[in-house]
């Protein structure tokens, strides 16, 4: 049987377009690698899938900002919900503007695209990894790793991108478009946790801080964000942090120099907080002398990078001495070696680059009848429901663009 779509990859826009095409009357046949489709979006979220956001905008992009405009434009966030809404899915988004499923469950938001797959006769082939994509006869045809073959009018390449392998990335993808002739722009891992050399994070491991975090490129700050950090082993975690990785790991492939720098009081001047404390706790002792302001152990640290002796009176902290600690305690300066891997990352930057693409509807400009969405294409976002809203607003333009093709 010849389809008139098949899908590469049963994950968020592998899935979103299938429903969308086959709530259209198109026969689709979706292939999945894995034993079962969207396993990564049940992780999304912490097990809660935040959707999208409502304040999405082409700045929290990067890569193709041309195309993150084209997708927002066409399928923005209210419309993406409206469709969701259909399949059964109300929504609800925080102050922040993510949106989470009413049901705060990852499980149900893929429930409802594969039910809407199941009810609308979409054919579902799981353990079928494309090893093969080819144009011959002037239709698509999808080879898997042992020799099963699909047809298809036309193909929709949505295997993802290289984070989080766990899950099912891997480089298929974006080595299929290769296949016919497309452009990959370098990919490395966006929203992951920095790391630093280990010393300079010694004893801190699993103490948590309200910051303000800027990334510094070459001594300029490139990026600021606030919120928790989490001290690891080598290096700091939580999402302000991990926002930077992105930036971090661009400047580190130009050979740049990259520090973080934490600011653990934010809009307070620690100098001269520092100095009406010390005649306020002027018997405690310097190991002590941060408790209450920050963690223990790292009240500890400070005090240590700023080159103060542990068991001297608070009392006798002046001058010097109280400069260095407050500039520590104002803004701590962590050199970044790199960030964590793609095992340990929530999404890839780079992939296919959009300049082969026709950006209104995801078409390969290289074959005619190829589509792709999602993260194998050079787009990524930051954290907060931007990166599922870009695989969900990809998938349906690719969607649009195929049914309109069919059509004619
Ligand atoms: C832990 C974690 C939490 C996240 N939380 C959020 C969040 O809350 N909000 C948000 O916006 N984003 C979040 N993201 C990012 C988001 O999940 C991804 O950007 C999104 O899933 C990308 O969708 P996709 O369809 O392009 O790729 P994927 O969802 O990765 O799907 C690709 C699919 O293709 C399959 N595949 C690969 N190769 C082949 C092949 N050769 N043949 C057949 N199938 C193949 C894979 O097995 C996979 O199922 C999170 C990511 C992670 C890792």
């Amino acid at each position: 049987m010849q389809y008139d779509a098949l899908i590469v990859g049963g994950g968020a826009s592998g899935l979103m377009a299938a429903c969308a095409l086959a709530l259209r009357g198109r026969r689709v046949v979706l292939l999945e690698k894995q034993g079962r489709v969207g396993r990564k979006l049940l992780s999304t979220g912490n097990g809660r899938c935040n959707l999208t956001n409502l304040n999405a905008r082409v700045s929290d992009y990067h890569g193709s900002r041309a195309a993150a405009q084209a997708a927002l434009r066409a399928w923005p966030p209210a419309k993406v919900l409206a469709f969701f809404e259909a399949l059964g899915i109300p929504s609800a988004a925080d102050e922040a503007g993510r949106v989470y499923p009413m049901s705060r469950q990852a499980a149900s938001v893929l429930d409802a695209l594969r039910l809407c797959c199941d009810e609308n006769g979409v054919e579902t082939l799981t353990d079928f990894a494309v090893a093969k994509l080819e144009r011959r006869d002037g239709a698509f045809e999808a080879t898997s790793a042992d020799g099963r073959a699909v047809r298809a009018k036309f193909a929709l390449v949505a295997a993802g991108g290289l984070a989080a392998p766990k899950l099912g990335a891997c480089g298929d993808g974006c080595r299929l478009l290769e296949g016919f002739g497309h452009a990959i722009a370098p990919r490395f891992p966006a929203i992951a946790a920095l790391k630093t050399p280990p010393q300079a994070v010694r004893g801190l491991k699993g103490i948590r801080a309200e910051v303000e975090i800027a990334l510094l490129v070459d001594g300029e700050a490139v990026r600021e964000e606030a919120g928790e950090v989490l001290f690891g082993e080598d290096g700091v975690s939580g999402i302000a942090a991990m926002q930077l990785a992105r930036q971090a790991n661009e400047a580190l492939r130009g050979g740049r120099r990259c520090e973080v720098r934490l600011n653990f009081m934010p809009g307070v001047n620690a100098e001269g907080a520092l100095r009406a404390r010390a005649r306020k706790l002027s018997k405690r002792r310097m190991e002590d002398f941060l408790n209450g302001i920050v963690p223990k152990r790292l009240g500890q640290a400070l005090v240590r990078a700023a080159g103060l002796e542990m068991a001297a009176p608070a009392g006798e902290l002046a001058g010097a001495r109280l400069s260095a600690l407050a500039r520590r305690l104002n803004g701590w300066t962590l050199p970044v070696a790199g960030t964590q891997g793609f095992d340990q990352a929530q999404v890839t930057a780079g992939g296919a680059r959009l300049k082969d693409f026709d950006i209104r509807c995801m078409q390969s400009l290289r074959c005619p009848g190829l589509f792709a969405a999602g993260e194998v294409l050079d787009v990524d976002g930051d954290c907060g429901g931007f990166n599922l809203q870009w695989a969900w607003s990809s998938a349906l333009m690719a969607a649009d663009g195929i049914d309109a093709a069919l059509t004619k």
